[in-house]
């Protein structure tokens, strides 16, 4: 793993990973990684913890979040790095999303009860609590439950889109999440850009401000590393990678640090969050404005 590497995609209990803030970074502090990004779905409830365990720890928290979006009938993952968590605008954002959460959830609870699959609606809470709620969290019950064996198999059979515990949210736009996440002070970076159907999303959300494209990632093959790291550099974006770790045997198969960048990465982050690089910064000056995004 080397020296100086930072693993800038990671998930905790603030979402649907399954280890805690605290344990994450001293996890990361542990396995040699000079640092690592805080970006959980939706949520930078996890963040305080994670900067006082790096404090801790002596390593860097990268403060992040992942927002999620639609365009096209597919969902498009947006990073956010160097955000302000207590930006007004974007925290009337994020409650608006959680409530949206929890109704949606609810709703697949109900829908997998007349599949004749019932879980306890306390039980899946409790699953969720202190972070955001998610099919995850549903999947997990229905394991406990005892009717699927995996949190793949519940996904696979029940929760994707188009299965018939699906019920779909209300999503933002990928360009109002860029813009958001540049009002809170931010550098947005499209995640796992290899997972998209369609690429036409890119030029549109380089017109509202994107600052870097997530190349390394454990699902990408090698090529599709190469190429949208030659992509990246080409729209003069900071190309970035991360894990996705979202704990054992949850989400991607990658552990913990197995996907990084160096440290001059997040320098370039850094900098571009503060309005270097092209950005005029103007996004960002009028970010207490209450308004439509668009
Ligand atoms: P939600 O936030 O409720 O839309 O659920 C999306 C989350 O579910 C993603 O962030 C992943 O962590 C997880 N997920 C999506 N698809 C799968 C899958 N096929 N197997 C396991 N987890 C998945
Ligand atoms: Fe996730
Ligand atoms: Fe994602
Ligand atoms: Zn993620």
């Amino acid at each position: 793993m080397g020296a100086g590497r930072f693993d800038l995609h990671v998930h905790t209990t603030a979402s649907d990973g399954t280890w805690s803030p605290a344990r994450v970074v001293g996890e990361a502090a542990r396995l040699g990684l000079a640092g690592v990004g805080i970006t959980d779905h939706d949520t930078v409830a996890g963040v305080p913890e994670a900067l006082a365990a790096g404090e801790r720890a002596g390593i860097r928290v990268v403060p992040g979040i992942e927002l999620g979006s639609e365009y096209g009938g597919e969902e498009v993952h947006v990073l956010g790095y160097f955000i302000d968590p207590g930006h007004p605008r974007l925290a009337g954002i994020l409650t608006w999303l959680q409530e949206v959460r929890w109704r949606r959830l609810d709703r697949m609870v109900e829908r997998v009860a007349e599949l004749g699959l019932p879980v306890s609606r306390q039980r899946v809470a409790e699953l969720a609590a202190g972070g955001t709620p998610g099919r995850p969290h549903l999947a997990r019950a229905m394991v406990e439950a005892g009717y699927v064996g995996s949190v793949e198999e519940a996904f696979d059979r029940y929760l994707e889109r188009g299965r018939p515990g699906y019920v779909p949210r209300p999503h933002l736009s990928p360009s109002d999440a860029v813009r958001v996440i540049r009002q809170a002070g931010g550098c947005a970076v499209l995640a796992h850009p290899g997972l998209l159907r369609d690429d036409g999303v890119i030029a549109e959300l380089v017109g509202a401000g994107l600052g870097g494209i997530e190349a390394r990632y454990p699902k990408h093959r090698p090529e599709q590393v190469e190429e949208y790291g030659r992509l990246g550099r080409r729209l003069g974006l900071i190309v970035t990678g991360g894990s996705d770790f979202h704990g054992p045997g949850v989400g991607p198969p990658a552990w913990l640090g197995e996907v990084t960048v160096p440290a001059d990465v997040v320098e370039a982050l850094a900098h571009r969050a503060r309005g270097g690089g092209g950005d005029s910064g103007e996004e960002r000056r009028e970010g207490g404005r209450t308004g439509p995004t668009a």
